[in-house]
């Protein structure tokens, strides 16, 4: 039941991942009264859903970090160049201590539904606990890789083991030891998880529909003398990295494929496989946009799964037949290795696929698996799983769900056409999941944050997308995608993974443009925007 309490303030931003809490700090120093609502009981967005074992950073730390704040990033001390999921937790939870941010949170609540009032061009916010929040902005920090993939297969509500979702994990951990563990998917939580639960499980029987591409991370501690030099100009590196395609730092070479020997070509890949990393993507400027560089690639890589498996029939169903990089890379620490132990077995689903579970049972066409504890390593409803979970609705009572409903449109990936006031952070459109996404969070966070800034300094109203440049925007994102290999193949980036959910590809390619873009509509005063004033 609904407590009205007509309590109305300035913004109320969902989600306290890293978008969230950086809303919070930059609404705040504008004077704003705002308030954060979080599911969780606590911080961190991804990194306090996601703990299950082996659970990291897939971008070097020292630049999946916040850089607004120049104390921040010179006083904090990451330990290992790819940050393990508690310490990126600690980190998350120091910045809301350090900028006395907590007392704007609430957790433990859900956002159930936001409606625009249109005669009081307010949004009334509705909360799972009753309450109800009137504000003038709503901010969706809601995070794009938030709301667990549950794959749809008969008998898994009946399981009778424990089955653990790998973006919901358990608080206390899971001791896995002694046990028959069954994981299915073999996605970067997959791939980071299943070396350690082989090295505690009695056995691990890994369920793949479709094999992944992974380097190794060479995780290895800092050396406080790169640390030492990097922070030493550290504003300076973060501005260059503004600069390259996916707004880290890969040692980008703007080379081609084809410039180069076929000998010199093997020598560059082996020296990227031998740093680790997704960095191995930019060793070449075309990788990632040309078939025929990325067939070099592929092979190259087909001949390091076959080195690092021992059984050559294995390796062939380890190796992927997709371009490399449209499904996202994963980084990993001895995964294939693990089909070289005794108590690993990977089942192919592609020739016999899961058809129930039953009890504590797989079952698949051709076999049964006991298994006392279930994995579901099936990744998540992504871009747009979190939104659309909450009943949106704007002008003339249109739902976002409808809007929506053959693919998301969103101008620049920060607002939506219909929906006034209301901002995405790392929204589809936008690079979010191609990029390094702190970086890209920090960017929206800013873009919007000013935004309210100009319209408050303005006496404007509302600020809506004009639905022309909404369509545009959408149409160029997809000509952009169809110049490279990403559409290629059933990713989630389409969102091919949940069943009935419908294909479009949802990020932007490529982060200095879309910078570019986002300064030139504020430079041409919010062009593509509907300004309202009053
Ligand atoms: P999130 O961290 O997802 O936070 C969103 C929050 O919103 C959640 O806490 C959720 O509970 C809350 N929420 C959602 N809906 C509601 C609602 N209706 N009511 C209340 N609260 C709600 N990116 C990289 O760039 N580099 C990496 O190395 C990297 N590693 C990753 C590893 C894993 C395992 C995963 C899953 C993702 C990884 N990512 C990585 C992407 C990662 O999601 C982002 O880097 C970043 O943490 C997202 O922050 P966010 O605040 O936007 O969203
Ligand atoms: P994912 O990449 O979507 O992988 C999910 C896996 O589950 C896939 O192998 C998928 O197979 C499989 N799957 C899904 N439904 C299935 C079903 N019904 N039956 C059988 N198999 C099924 O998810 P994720 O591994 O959680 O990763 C998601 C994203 O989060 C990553 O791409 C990355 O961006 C981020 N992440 C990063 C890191 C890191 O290294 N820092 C770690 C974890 C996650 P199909 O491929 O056939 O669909």
């Amino acid at each position: 039941m609904s407590n009205q309490n007509n309590k109305s303030i300035d913004a109320v931003i969902v989600g306290a991942g890293f978008a969230g809490i950086y809303m919070l700090y930059k609404l705040r120093q504008q004077g704003l009264d705002a308030r954060v609502i979080e599911a969780g009981t606590g911080v961190g967005g991804t990194w306090y859903w996601n703990r299950y074992p082996g659970a990291r950073c897939d971008i070097p730390s020292m630049q999946y970090s916040y850089q607004f704040s120049e104390d921040l990033q010179q006083e904090w001390e990451w330990s290992e160049k790819y940050a393990t999921q508690g310490e990126i937790l600690s980190y998350a939870e120091h910045v809301v201590e350090r900028f006395g941010l907590a007392d704007g949170m609430t957790f433990n609540t859900r956002v159930e539904a936001s409606h625009y009032l249109e005669t009081e061009d307010q949004w009334r916010v509705e909360l799972d606990n009753g309450e109800t929040i009137q504000a003038r902005f709503v901010i969706m920090a809601t995070g794009c890789l938030s709301k667990p993939n549950f794959p749809n297969i008969p008998g898994l509500d009946q399981a009778t083991v424990p089955v653990h979702h790998t973006g919901s994990w358990p608080h206390e951990g899971v001791d896995f030891t002694g046990l028959r563990v069954g994981v299915i998917g073999t996605g970067s939580s997959a791939i980071q998880s299943t070396p350690i639960i082989a090295d505690q499980a009695k056995s691990l029987t890994v369920f793949q529909r479709t094999p992944n591409y992974s380097i190794p991370a060479y995780n290895e501690p800092l050396d406080p003398d790169y640390v030492a030099e990097l922070k030493s100009r550290y504003g300076e590196y973060r501005q260059e990295n503004w600069q390259r395609g996916f707004g880290a730092d890969f040692d980008d070479n703007d080379q081609s494929v084809f410039e180069v020997s076929a000998e010199e070509r093997q020598r560059a890949y082996e020296e990227r496989w031998a740093k680790g990393g997704l960095a191995f993507l930019a060793v070449y400027n075309d990788l990632v946009f040309d078939m025929k560089a990325n067939d070099t690639a592929r092979e190259f890589f087909k001949s390091k799964i076959a080195t690092r498996v021992n059984d050559p029939e294995l390796a062939e169903k380890l190796i992927p037949s997709t371009p490399i990089g449209c499904k996202r890379l994963c980084v990993d620490s001895d995964y294939y290795e693990i089909y070289n132990r005794d108590n690993v077995h990977l089942v192919d689903l592609n020739e016999s696929p899961i058809i129930r579970i039953d009890g504590g049972v797989v079952v698949t066409e051709s076999g049964h698996y006991e298994v006392d504890a279930l994995v579901l390593a099936t990744g998540f409803d992504a871009m747009t799983g979190a939104v659309m979970n909450i009943d949106i609705r704007g002008q003339g009572g249109l739902s976002l769900q409808e809007k929506w409903a053959a693919g998301p449109k969103a101008y620049l990936g920060l607002a939506t056409a219909g929906f006034p006031n209301l901002f995405l952070v790392t929204g589809p459109g936008s690079p979010s999941v191609l990029s390094n996404m702190l970086p890209s969070i920090e960017q929206h966070v800013e873009w919007i944050s000013d935004c309210i800034e100009y319209m408050n300094a303005n006496q404007h109203r509302t600020i809506d997308p004009e639905p022309n440049a909404e369509e545009a925007w959408v149409h160029h994102v997809n000509e952009v995608a169809e110049t490279s290999v990403y559409p290629g193949c059933n990713s989630w980036y389409l969102g091919a993974n949940v069943e009935g959910k419908t294909r479009v590809f949802m990020p932007y390619l490529g982060v200095p443009p879309y910078v570019e873009k986002c300064q030139e509509v504020v430079a041409a005063g919010y062009e593509g925007f509907a300004l309202t004033s009053g």
